[in-house]
C-alpha cells in the first residue's frame, strides 16, 4: 500500500473495514450479539474504566456499527463517529452532551419538520430552550446568541425547501460566541458538501435517507470534527469536568480531539440507550458503498426534472437551488457545486386540488412521507404532513396548499418526467 490519501469513492467502499480477522469474510459481518466475552478480570476492569477500547455490550458499541462510524467520520473528515438508532436520536444524544436544564441553543427555522417539533416540544421537557434564527438573515443568528447559548444548529441543505445555508458565515458567529456549530448534513451527504471544511464542529445525519439510500433502515450518526476546545469554554461539564460515572476522569483531557464522540457514547448512548441494530448498520454500510454513484445520479435526475417542471405551464414556481435564477443558486455553486441534492418543492397553479390529484395520479412516483430512496417519492404536504396546521401556518412552513415535494430517485429521468407529465395532464 502506498501513502496516497484515498479519494472519496475509495473511502465510501473501504473506510473502517478490513477482512474479518478470524474468518476472512470480505464483507463486514453482522455481529448480531448483545455482549462480548472478557479476556480476564483485568481486561474487564480496564474496559469499564475506559482505559482500554473494546466491546462490552451492543448498547454501547458493536463491531459492525464501529465500521459504519469510522466510514462516515472518514467521509466527513472528522475524528470519530457514533452510530445511533435514528437521526432524531443523534440530535438528542448531541444536545444531552452539550446542554444542562435552562441552557439555550440557536437553530435555523428552516429545518426538517420533525426537528422543529423535537426542538419545540420534546427538548423543552429536558429544559433545553431553542431560539430560532433565519438562514436568510445571517445576522439573526448573532442576535439570538445569549450567555446561556451552548450551540448553533443548522442544516446544510434544508429539508424540504431547497434552502442552502451559508455555513461559513454561521460558523464565524458560532466561533465568536464560543459555541460549537452543529450541521445536519442529511440532505447534502458528504459527497456534495463537507460542513467541517466550512467550520462545523459537529455533523449529524439521518442515515435513513441518502446514506443508507434504499429506504430500508432507520439510523443516525454523529461525527466529531475534533475542532472545538471544550476546556477553554468551561461551559460543558460532560467534557471538561471530572466525571463521577468514570472515577473522576475529565473526558477532554483524556481523549483530546475525539472527546465529544466519546462523551456521546459513554454518557449519552450508554445511559439514554438508542442503540443502532447491527443489522441496520450492515444495510446502511452496503448503501454507502455506492454513495458517490447514487448521489450524482439523484442530482442529475433532479436537475432534469426541475428544468422540465419550470417549463410546464401548470407549474407556478420551482424551488431548486440548482436552477440558475433560484435565490440560493449562488450559495449552491459554493457549497454543493456537484449538484443541489434531490429533494425540492414546486407549486401548482391549480392549488390544493391540483396537488391532491397529482399525488393520486402518479404511477412511478410513490406517494409517501420519506426522502432519500432509490425510488422517486412525492408528497403534498398540505394534505398530509402539515394537514393539522392553519392555512397561515402552512404557508409559513413552506407547505402552502399548492406545494408539492419531490425526492428524485435514480430511475431513468425520462420515465420520471413521463410519469409527472401524464399525472399533470390528468390533473
Ligand atoms: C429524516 C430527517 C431527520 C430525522 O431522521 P430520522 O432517521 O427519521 O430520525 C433529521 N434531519 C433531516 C434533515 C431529515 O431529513
Amino acid at each position: 500500500m502506498s501513502d496516497r490519501v484515498p479519494g472519496f469513492a475509495t473511502l465510501a467502499v473501504h473506510a473502517g473495514a478490513q477482512p474479518d480477522p478470524t474468518t476472512g469474510a470480505r464483507a463486514t459481518p453482522i455481529y448480531q450479539t448483545t455482549s462480548f466475552v472478557f479476556e480476564d478480570v483485568d481486561h474487564a476492569a480496564s474496559l469499564f474504566g475506559l482505559q482500554t477500547f473494546g466491546n462490552i455490550y451492543t448498547r454501547i458499541g458493536n463491531p459492525t456499527n464501529a465500521v459504519l462510524e469510522e466510514r462516515v467520520a472518514a467521509l466527513e473528515g472528522g475524528t470519530a463517529g457514533l452510530a445511533v438508532a435514528s437521526g432524531h436520536a443523534a440530535q438528542v444524544i448531541v444536545m444531552h452532551t452539550l446542554m444542562r436544564p435552562g441552557d439555550e441553543f440557536v437553530a435555523s427555522k428552516k429545518l426538517y419538520g420533525g426537528s422543529i417539533n423535537q426542538f419545540n416540544h420534546a427538548f423543552k421537557n429536558f429544559g433545553w430552550q431553542v431560539v430560532w434564527a433565519d438562514p436568510d438573515d445571517i445576522g439573526s443568528f448573532e442576535r439570538a446568541v445569549s450567555p446561556k447559548t451552548r450551540a448553533i444548529f443548522i442544516e446544510s441543505i434544508a429539508n424540504p425547501g431547497g434552502v442552502i445555508t451559508d455555513i461559513e458565515a454561521v460558523a464565524a458567529i458560532a466561533k465568536r460566541a464560543g459555541v460549537p456549530l452543529i450541521v445536519d448534513n442529511t440532505l447534502a451527504t458528504p459527497y456534495l458538501c463537507k460542513p467541517i471544511d466550512y467550520g462545523a464542529d459537529i455533523v449529524v445525519h439521518s442515515l435513513t435517507k441518502f446514506l443508507g439510500g434504499h429506504g430500508n433502515s432507520i439510523g443516525g450518526l454523529i461525527v466529531d470534527a475534533g475542532t472545538f476546545n471544550w476546556s477553554r469554554e468551561k461551559r460543558y461539564p460532560m467534557l471538561c469536568e471530572p466525571r463521577p460515572e468514570y472515577n473522576g476522569i475529565v473526558l477532554h483531557e483524556t481523549f483530546g480531539n475525539f472527546a465529544f464522540a466519546i462523551a456521546c457514547r459513554v454518557l449519552g448512548l450508554r445511559d439514554i440507550g438508542p442503540a443502532l441494530s447491527p443489522f441496520n448498520a450492515f444495510l446502511i454500510l452496503t448503501g454507502i458503498e455506492t454513495l458517490p454513484l447514487r448521489i450524482q445520479r439523484h442530482c442529475d435526475n433532479a436537475l432534469a426534472v426541475a428544468q422540465w417542471l419550470a417549463a410546464n405551464p401548470q407549474v407556478a414556481w420551482v424551488s431548486y437551488p440548482g436552477l440558475p435564477g433560484d435565490r440560493y443558486y449562488k450559495l449552491a455553486q459554493k457549497y454543493v457545486p456537484k449538484g443541489a441534492g434531490a429533494v425540492f418543492t414546486f407549486g401548482l397553479k391549480g392549488g390544493y386540488d391540483a396537488g391532491t390529484k397529482l399525488v393520486s395520479n402518479v404511477r412511478l412516483f410513490s406517494h409517501l412521507a420519506n426522502i432519500g430512496d432509490t425510488r422517486s417519492l412525492i408528497i403534498h404536504p398540505a394534505s398530509t404532513t402539515h394537514k393539522q396546521l392553519t392555512d397561515a401556518q402552512k404557508v409559513q412552513a413552506g407547505a402552502g396548499p399548492d406545494v408539492v415535494r419531490l425526492s428524485i430517485g435514480i430511475e431513468d429521468k425520462d420515465d420520471l418526467i413521463a410519469d409527472l407529465d401524464q399525472a399533470l395532464s390528468e390533473a
